[in-house]
Parts: C-alpha cells; structure tokens; sequence
C-alpha cells in the first residue's frame, strides 16, 4: 500500500484486500460509494442495503452501538441452499430416497432463529435437533410438520424421554439417539409405560479421524456414541425383546467445521457399512443421519485450512449422496432418508456485529526528544544508534535498540536512572525500530526480526465491544471471523492495527486476521477522523457466538436488531432486542438494582447532612447514578451522531440529557 499514491484508490481494491467476494458468499459486498453491502430480496429481485444506512436507521431508533444485525432473508437463503443442493444431487444421481435436514438448536437458540427455520423450513419439511430437555421443549413446539423430524441427542434422562415419546404420540417423526449404552433399558422401559414403539437411533464411534478445531467428536475415544461392540450387543437386545422395527437409524457427528472433504467421504462410507449391515441384520432401518460438520470458508480461501473448506455445499450433497448410493446398491438395500444436521453452515451468514472504534493508540505520535550533553550515556547510545539506521545496518542497529532498551529498564530499576530519562529512552527505542521497518520497505532480503517489526509497530484500535461477550470463540479457540470498515472503502486504508476491546483484559484483542495464504497479525486501516464514527463489521458470526458469550467485567448482550427489505426495497427494522442494562447484568450476578441506588441515595444524604455537598448536588448525584444503572453496558456517546458520509439526513439529536 503507498499512501502517497497518486492513483485513486479503487473501491475493488478495498474488495480485494478484505476478500470480502470470496467469504461473502454473494450475501456481502461493496457498493461505488465505497460502502459495505448486503444484498437482501424482496420477492424475486435482490436489493442492496448499505451497511451504513442500516446503522444510521438504528441509530435514530434511539439505539448505540455495538449492535448486532440479524438477516433472516439470508437465513432463509441458506436453508434453500442447503435443501435445494441436496435435491439436485438426488435428482442428479437417480437416488431413490430422500433428504431431510435438521437444525441443531444449539448452534443459536434465538427464538427469531429457530422460528424461521421451523417456518421458512417447511417447504423442505427442514426439522430440529435437540441436545438437551430445555431444546426438546422448544422442537416440540416449534416442529407441526408430519414429515420433518425431530432428533433428539445428547444424555437423557427419564424426563428427556418421555417428551421425545410424547412427541411420538403427538405425532412428531421424533428419534430418540442413544448416545450411551445404557440409555436403551430406559428408553425401553419409558416406552413400555408409555404404550408407544420408541423410533431409535444409535450414534456411532466411527475410527474414522478428522483433521479441524474441533475434532475430538470424532474418533474410537470420543466421547459420545455407541462402539462397535455396543451397537452390536443393542441389536441383540433389541431382537431378544423382538423390537428390531424400532432400530431405524445410524447416526454420527465427526464435529464441526470439517475442512477436508476426503474426511466427510471416509465417515459416510464407514457409517454407510455400519447401516448396511444393521439392515442385514434385521433392523428396520431407513434413516442415515450425517451429523453436522458442513463447514464455511470463514477466509474465502477455498483451502483445507482450519477457517476454511476444500468443498462447497453442492460438492458436499453430492458426495453424500453417490456414496451412500454406491454402498447401499452393491449391498441390494434400498436407498435410505438422509438427515443431516447442519447448523453452522445454515446460522453463520445471517448476522454481523457493528461496533464504533473509540481511540487509535500509535506509537509513532510520541514527540522527538532532545537529547542533551549532559543526558546519560546509554541514552547518547540510542541516539547514536538512531542517526546510524541504514538498509545496511537494519539488523545491528535493532540488535542494539534491543539491548539497550533492557539496559534502560534494568538501569531504572537500580535506581541509576531517572523517570523522565527512562520514558526519553523508550521514546528513541520506538523512534529506531520505526526507522528500521521504514528503510526496510522495499529490501529484496530483510531479516525476519526485522519483518515482524511492521506488527510489533501496529496501531491499536480500541473498539467498543466485548470480545468474549460478542465473539467468544475468537478467544476460546482462535477461530478467525472475517472484520473490516463497512464505509470509506474508496480510500486507501494506510495504518496497520489490531484491535483492542474494553474489557480491561488483555485476552481481550483480535489480533489474527483472515488470509488468503496464512493468517496475518495486522489488519489494514483508515485513520480515524476527529468527530467522525469509524464503524467495523465483524461478519458471519451467527453461529455458536450469541449465547456462548459471558459477561466478563458485566457487559451483556448487545442490541440486537432484524433487518429486510419491503416490497418497495425499504429498509424494515423489526424485532428490535434492546441490550442488556446496567441493571440486568447485575441482577445476573444477584444483585438488587434497586438496593443499590438506596444505598447511594443515603450516603449521598450523609453527606448533605456533614455538608460536603448541597442537596441540589445530591440529587444530581443520585440521579446519575440510577440512570448509569438503567443504561447500556457498553461507551456510549451523547455526542450529535456522526453516520456521516451516508444518506442519512443528520441523524441523532441522541437523547435527552439526564443531568
Ligand atoms: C453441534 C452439533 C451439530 C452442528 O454441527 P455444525 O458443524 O454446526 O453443522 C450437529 N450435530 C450434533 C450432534 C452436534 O453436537
């Protein structure tokens, strides 16, 4: 990037750079005016919203940032997508069963997400996964349709069961999934008290292994699932009682995010063998269920890479299908109902984080210092060392910088060295190691100290969010989600940051950024401009990210809003979340709001009566104090709204001041 270019910047540069074509998935992209898109239908025609003029629509809806958008239209698409390539593939290949897709509920149990799926679904008569009690509860009573199913995994107890068979009664195609062995006797001995045929499912522990982050699910060890041995030894129980007709499916679950197609093929084909063989041993069969695993290009690289995937979804239907085709023909058995129980791939698209940057921190703002005659030696030698950087002196004078930065340190320690000369010190080290990654732009050979100088020298962009509350598995496991400006794309970004959020832990940054080859340490920026809202996009973080979250230093649950398009291709705002208050997250953590603000109010009158302030005082004390509590947990700002730059007529004349 030259920031002296003379040449325009493009805004298909700014496309390029963030590859937001290749991850966006034809849902993102970036419009002439240098604005982040997404395209959303009304009918049959797509229209593109800017980001911007969504956020400046919500902000004079009276809600701050950061907020998160909620795209059911994409949700919508995603479920078409996923059904829609299943049926070509089965239209494709001439296979004679057919598929049916259940969403777990666990990958986001938002109300407004599961009750699209349930509605939008229907066409494909698309059904629900349940892992627990508490999401059984919701399956049931979202799931009407007698064709979809209703697959119930995770422990049970005898409660857990007894819904799934009540659910049976009602109607509702609902499998029971032994994940355990011993979960047969009760699940036999519920259905018996409950005079129903329990419909069964046996999870399986296939030696097959899968590379990605979140393998374990996988393998002869893991954790859930039957063995050979046990599913075997249920087959014979099953027979003894002469209920071989309830064993109607094999399942598994290889994990999440699988990135490598040969590793999905090798699961079906193992699984395909296991169903065979239950068939021919006399169990009735019928259902093959592949778990989840479908995975998304979170960097657009296409690659075997962890953020990434070697496949899309239509080669993914199709090698389910021909596979569970081949084995099924050669064994003369027909071919069964597949499920599949996709949730990242079908949760990941329809929301995006919005959050405002609040301060840039920059090493290169720190006035040039003088040094004197009389100043100390090691601070001359950082002098000296400055004046000497070269391209043919990089690596010695950063070796220098190095060792004397710690001598200044040590020095400082000792007591030999004086607060002001340490932060003069400090000042030259940075000074040099800039003037080091300077003269090292454009070197055919740089050292490689010398080359990761450019991310020790990064901006901090300190953004208002909370990153384990928004996105907890960028902390918790590294995952990597797609991030950049949703405005100014037609500038060129000259800084290079990372980001910092504001809880006041340093866990709390992004610092790894999608790549096309690798990962990068830094992501490409604009200078923030005095009154002016620099707004980033955290993208594709439906899934597993909104109620993982937790409430480090008590910032809760962001707004949330749900955007679409009208007939006319307006923007809709509807099903508005306000965030969590103050009040809220304390009462999270048990405590009484309003105990609280009696409390304040009376040592605010202790302190009127040992006049130490008026009573006018106490009363603006008292009523900040109570409007702190009923406020957002995030920075927000009462400044006149700076959605500048878009259409938005002005916006925010914010609201009213309390005090
Ligand atoms: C979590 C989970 C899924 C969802 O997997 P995705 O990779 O998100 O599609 C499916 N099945 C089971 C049993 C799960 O535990």
């Amino acid at each position: 990037m030259k920031p002296d270019s003379l040449e325009r910047w493009q805004v298909q540069q700014s496309a390029d750079l963030y590859a937001i074509r290749t991850w966006g998935s034809g849902f993102f992209d970036v419009n002439a005016a240098g604005e982040v898109v997404v395209k959303l239908q009304n009918g049959s025609s797509t229209v593109d919203v800017s980001l911007m003029e969504v956020v400046a629509g919500i902000k004079e809806r009276g809600l701050s940032m950061p907020v998160l958008l909620r795209f059911r239209d994409i949700l919508d698409r995603t479920v078409a997508r996923l059904n829609e390539s299943f049926g070509e593939a089965i239209a494709a290949t001439g296979y004679k069963g057919v598929y049916r897709g259940v969403y777990p509920i666990k990958v986001n149990q938002q109300q407004q997400v599961v009750e699209e799926i349930a509605t939008f679904g229907r066409r494909y008569h698309h059904g629900l996964e349940a892992g627990s009690k508490a999401e059984l509860l919701v399956a049931l009573a979202f799931i009407s349709d007698p064709e979809s199913y209703v697959v119930c995994n995770g422990y049970k107890d005898a409660e857990f069961i007894d819904l799934a068979l009540s659910g049976l009664k009602m109607g509702v195609q609902t499998l029971i999934v032994l994940e355990m062995p011993s979960e047969l006797d009760l699940v036999l001995e519920r259905a018996q008290k409950m005079g129903v045929r329990p419909r069964i499912g046996v999870r399986l522990k296939l030696s097959s292994r899968v590379s990605g982050k979140w393998s374990e699910s996988s393998g002869d060890r893991s954790v859930f699932g039957l063995t050979m041995g046990e599913t075997i030894r249920t087959v014979d129980v099953l027979r003894e009682k002469g209920m071989l007709d309830c064993l109607q499916m094999v399942h598994y679950h290889l994990g999440s995010q699988i990135p490598n197609i040969g590793s999905i093929r090798a699961a079906v084909t193992e699984a395909t063998r296991v169903y065979i063989d239950l068939a021919k041993e006399g169990a009735a069969m019928g259902i093959l269920d592949i778990g989840g695993g479908l995975a998304v290009d979170y960097d657009g690289s296409h690659t075997n890479f962890p953020a990434s995937r070697n496949y899309d979804v239509k080669e993914y239907c199709a090698d389910v299908v021909e596979t569970v085709m081949a084995g099924c023909d050669k064994a003369g058995l027909t071919h069964p109902t597949i499920i599949s129980e996709s949730g990242r791939f079908l949760t990941s698209y329809s929301s995006v984080l919005i959050f405002n940057v609040l301060e840039v921190g920059r090493v290169d703002e720190e006035p040039e210092v003088q040094i004197g005659a009389d100043a100390p030696e090691l601070l001359k030698n950082l002098a000296e060392i400055l004046r000497a950087v070269n391209p043919k002196t990089l690596q010695e004078c950063y070796n220098d910088a190095m060792f004397h930065r710690d001598e200044i340190r040590t020095a400082f320690v000792q007591g030999n060295l004086s607060l002001r000369h340490r932060s003069q010190g400090e000042n030259l080290f940075w000074r040099i190691q800039m003037k080091v990654a300077k003269e090292s732009q454009g070197l055919k050979y740089v050292p490689d100290e010398v080359k990761d100088l450019g991310d020790a020298l990064a901006d901090i962009y300190y953004g208002n969010f909370s990153l384990f509350q928004s996105l907890p598995d960028s902390w918790a496991v590294g995952q990597l989600f797609p991030i950049m400006p949703i405005h100014r794309l037609d500038q060129c970004p000259n800084r290079l940051g990372t980001f910092s959020d504001i809880t006041c832990d340093c866990d709390g940054k992004i610092d790894r950024f999608i790549d096309l080859h690798d990962v990068r340490k830094t992501l490409p920026l604009h200078e923030v401009k005095d009154g002016e809202d620099y707004l980033m996009g955290v993208f594709l973080v439906g899934a597993y990210q909104e109620t993982l979250g937790d409430l480090h230093n008590l910032f809760g649950d962001t707004n949330i809003v749900s955007v679409r398009v009208d007939a006319d291709g307006r923007i809709d705002y509807t099903n508005e979340i306000k965030g969590d208050s103050v009040a809220d997250v304390l009462g999270y953590v048990e405590y009484d709001p309003k105990d609280l603000v009696a409390m304040v109010r009376d040592r605010a009158e202790r302190a009127v009566r040992e006049n130490k302030i008026s009573p006018a005082e106490r009363r603006a004390i008292v009523e900040a104090y109570a409007a702190g509590i009923n406020g957002y947990t995030y920075f927000e700002s009462h400044e006149p709204d700076p959605a500048a730059g878009t259409a938005s007529n002005g916006a925010g004349s914010a609201a009213p001041k309390e005090n």
